[in-house]
């Protein structure tokens, strides 16, 4: 098992200003960030991160979304990383998304969910990978 996972803040939850109140809450349930950066993925960036959704129906949809703005990419570390992280955001359509969670508290649909979180550990490291070199990661 492995102690970290990798998180985006989207660009609904950015543009509404909710970057500092979401960090905020993965600092207070115990995550450490080891990386973190803002940037701006072009549509080809975002499409290389989604690859592996290239064959469904709302992967156009989902680029399209996450180009349309700044994001801020984070590496977190906790025990168990993946599975709390994965709890604390809620379920991928916040109408779903349990009392508490970030997604319940600030994603306005099942596209617009406002954060990411690695669904593995594998995916984990590729998905840090993509975003910030082994010297940007603490
Ligand atoms: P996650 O692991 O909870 O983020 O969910 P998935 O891996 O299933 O989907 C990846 C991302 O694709 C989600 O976080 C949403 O932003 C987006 N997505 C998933 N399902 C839909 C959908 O039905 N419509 C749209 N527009 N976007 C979706």
């Amino acid at each position: 098992m492995s102690n970290r996972t990798f998180t985006m803040i989207k660009p609904d939850a950015t543009s509404k200003g909710h970057t500092g109140a979401i960090l905020q809450m993965i600092n207070a349930t115990g995550f450490r960030i080891v990386a973190l950066k803002m940037t701006h993925l072009s549509e080809q960036k975002a499409g290389e991160f989604y690859a592996v959704h290239a064959q469904r129906p709302f992967y156009g949809e989902l680029v399209n979304f996450m180009s349309s703005g700044p994001i801020t990419a984070a590496i977190l570390e906790k025990e168990n990383a993946v599975a709390e992280f994965r709890k604390l955001i809620g379920a991928t359509n916040p109408a779903d998304a349990a009392e508490g969670t970030i997604r319940k508290l600030y994603a306005s649909s099942i596209g617009e969910n406002a954060v990411h979180g690695s669904d593995s550990d594998e995916n984990a490291v590729i998905e840090g990978d993509f975003f910030f070199s082994k010297l940007e990661q603490f």
